[in-house]
């Protein structure tokens, strides 16, 4: 079968490029190795953050506009609940690196940030306990996505709009023609113009088709949900919130359909051998720890732990996404390397992915900061 656009890895990225291809009425084949939204990827837990006064860097500033934009959109098209406005409150020492970035984003793209105190923060929201020596930015126009609805809808539209779907489908070979790609699955093969290689996790397996090594690290990540009192934590009256500790960084959200308070610890875990299924959660005891530890220290009123889970991030060396084409086929698109921080983007990465394989092929933004030549 020949398409315009094969898409190899159908989950966060992919599935919104799948959308916003099959919308311009392009044939899309999605191709995945599981039937998202599934757990075997990066994208379940219910919850994703979205920030846009970025302390990565300024660069993803106007993408996080145009993504809160988009998801917007998304949320009035579905059936299903996209994105709740929880706002999200950064929690750091002003003098942290991370935290002058947020303000020194929010000053320049004139955000609606409020820089608040300690003692506000704990008079505003009585779960938290904070010590004098932190401060906070919080973002009242940002909130929370909640993520396999968000796969699910794109799914849903991309194939009311004519996309095909082939899940549960490992690729096996993928050969790169002049200005045509074949991709095989199983014992069939299927041919178009252009390649978007968005396999997550997978990419190091699926680029070693090709011959291509990127320095990505796939990493064991956890998340807990703990029994929340739903007066103090619902999310109608308490923010997604992100910690930057001196040596550590974590991330949360307020009880969502009242499931109680989910945390997890965005730096460290463990690399993962992506031959074998990642260790079940509790197999090391920083799963518990940390989190236990956050939670005594910053939010005390916050209950027992309820259960954990596992999933994996793409790091990248740098912390930057990759979003570039091969090096020597322009009818080939990769996108990548997320590490930990790309889900509230996979609206505009999508409209980006499908801008890059249709028209003039210029994305509407400026894509050299996550190229591949900063590997060379
Ligand atoms: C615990 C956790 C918390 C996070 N919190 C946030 C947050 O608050 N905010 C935020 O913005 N981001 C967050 N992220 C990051 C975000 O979820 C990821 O960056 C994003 O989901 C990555 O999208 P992806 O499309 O690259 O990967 P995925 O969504 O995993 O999609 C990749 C797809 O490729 C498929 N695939 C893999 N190999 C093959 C193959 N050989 N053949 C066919 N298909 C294949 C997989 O089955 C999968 O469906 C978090 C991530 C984790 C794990």
């Amino acid at each position: 079968m020949d398409y315009e656009v094969i898409i190899v890895g159908a989950g966060s990225m992919g599935m919104a490029a799948g959308y916003y291809l099959a919308k311009q009425g392009k044939s899309v084949l999605l191709i995945d190795a599981g039937d998202p939204p599934h757990t075997d990827g990066s994208h379940h837990g219910e919850t994703r953050i979205i920030r846009h006064a970025y302390g990565e860097g300024e660069a993803y500033v106007d993408m996080a506009l145009r993504a809160q934009a988009l998801w917007e959109e998304l949320h009035d098209l579905s059936d299903e609940e996209i994105f709740i406005p929880t706002g999200v409150l950064n929690i750091g020492q002003s003098h942290s690196v991370f935290m002058q970035n947020v303000i020194k984003s929010a000053k320049n793209y004139s955000l609606n940030v409020e820089k608040l105190s300690a003692d506000e923060i704990n008079q505003r929201w009585n779960g938290f306990h904070l010590p004098d020596s932190y401060m906070g930015c919080f973002e009242k126009d940002s909130g929370v996505l909640l993520s396999e609805n968000v796969v699910s809808t794109y799914k849903k539209e991309a194939c009311r709009h004519g996309a095909v779907m082939k899940v549960d489908s490992a690729v096996r070979s993928i050969s790169i023609l002049d200005n045509r790609v074949e991709v095989g699955v199983g014992k069939e093969s299927f041919t178009a113009n252009f390649l978007i290689l968005t396999p997550g996790a997978g990419t190091r397996q699926i680029l070693s088709l090709i011959d291509l090594e990127l320095p990505l690290q796939e990493v064991r990540k956890t998340f807990s949900w703990f029994e929340a009192d739903e007066c103090t934590y619902h999310s109608r009256n308490f923010p997604a919130f992100s910690f930057v500790l001196p040596d550590e960084t974590y991330y949360g959200f307020p009880s969502v359909h009242e499931a109680g308070v989910k945390m997890g610890r965005h730096d460290g875990g463990q690399l993962r051998d992506m031959r074998k299924p990642p260790e079940t959660f509790g197999s090391y005891d920083e799963d518990w720890r940390d989190v236990i530890n956050l939670a005594r220290q910053f939010m005390p009123q916050v209950g027992q732990h309820k259960i954990g889970k596992v999933c994996t991030y793409t790091n990248t060396p740098d912390g930057d996404f990759i979003i570039d084409r091969h090096p020597n086929h322009d009818h080939v698109v990769i996108a990548t390397g997320f590490s930990g921080h790309g889900f509230k983007f996979s609206s505009v990465v999508g409209e980006m992915l499908s801008q890059l394989v249709t028209g003039d092929g210029q994305p509407a933004f400026d894509i050299s900061p996550f190229s591949l030549k900063r590997f060379e």
